[in-house]
């Protein structure tokens, strides 16, 4: 190997390779807005791939909303032409990992917000009901008898309840531990951040000896979830487009895809290039392959 990846493109690199890729996979915070703000052109970019027939499609582990809500954000932020099948959600996908690969015989335990429980019942998921009195303590609770899994994502009500009956439950060796996602934070504005569902799941992680199953980015289950609803999907012919390299670009390598960094979110040049000169060679997954400042750089290859 040599020093591979990393390309910064620009102008006409842009156009050849938006050209010669049919299948554009586009993570969102960070390369799509940032919160509730569009990245400047993204709208534009993604209807001008669209318009071109090219197939495109979102993949976010924000497991907080249902896909439906994704639709409606996409819209209020300029982006009219996403529909509904496009939509890749951790949560989304948690439901159809639970439906349909492990066809969980039993009740689910969710560590998550609203979003999350509602997307599982749209899929016939069977949630334990959470009604508790803030005061209780693990000894008040009674613990439901048909819990088949655990599944966790962010949860901005976390308490100290969830975690100790979640930690029960999972004593069971039969009951699965699902992660939604397993980043372990997001910036927000003005220099803050919020801890994400991988920090959840690692006190689990800590409590019962275990380790989870991860749906989202980097596992390749996301990947399944798409090519199994589009037909034809050639590894060969996508590119995923990402912010973070420990996630977009490892799920990237992880299914064999084109993998692009955009310079808009969490992970910075050289970091990338950090990782491409480590003699470890299990970092090079972690490596782009191309980068750009942001997906506006694409806006000129579509200019006649
Ligand atoms: N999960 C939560 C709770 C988030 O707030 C965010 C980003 O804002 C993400 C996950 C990461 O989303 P994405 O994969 O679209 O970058
Ligand atoms: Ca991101």
């Amino acid at each position: 190997f040599g020093f591979k990846g990393c390309q910064k493109i620009r102008g006409p690199q842009i156009r050849n390779l938006l050209e010669a890729k049919d299948f554009f996979l586009f993570d969102c915070d960070g390369v799509i807005w940032h919160g509730e703000n569009a990245i400047t052109g993204a709208a534009k970019v993604v209807s001008s791939l669209i318009r071109r027939g090219k197939n495109v499609v979102f993949v976010t582990n924000n497991c907080t909303r249902p896909r439906e809500n994704y639709v409606h954000k996409f819209y209020r932020l300029g982006f009219t032409d996403v529909m509904l099948e496009q939509i890749f959600s951790s949560s989304y996908c948690s439901a159809l990992y639970l439906r349909d690969v492990v066809k969980v015989p039993g009740q689910v335990f969710v560590i998550g917000c609203d979003g999350l429980r509602r997307e599982l019942q749209e899929a016939g998921i069977p949630c334990v009901e959470e009604a508790d009195d803030p005061d209780a303590t693990i000894y008040d609770c009674a613990l439901a008898p048909d819990v088949k899994a655990v599944l966790v994502g962010h949860d901005d009500k976390l308490t100290f309840l969830k975690l100790a009956k979640a930690s029960c439950y999972l004593k069971d060796p039969e009951c699965l531990f699902l992660a939604t996602d397993n980043d372990p934070w997001h910036p927000l504005s003005g220099g803050r951040i919020l801890p994400g569902s991988g920090s959840l799941t690692a006190a689990l992680e800590v409590a019962s000896g275990r380790k989870a199953t991860v749906i989202g980015k980097p596992s390749r289950f996301m990947f399944e979830c798409i090519s199994s609803q589009f037909s034809g999907v050639d590894p060969a012919q996508c590119l995923m487009v990402g912010d973070r390299l420990e996630t977009d670009m490892l799920f990237g390598s992880n299914c064999g895809l084109d993998t692009m960094l955009t310079l808009t979110g969490v992970s910075q040049i050289e970091e990338a290039q950090e990782y491409r000169n480590s003699d470890q060679t299990t970092n090079h997954s972690l490596v782009p392959d191309y980068v750009v400042d942001t997906i506006a750089d694409f806006l000129p290859a579509f200019e006649e």
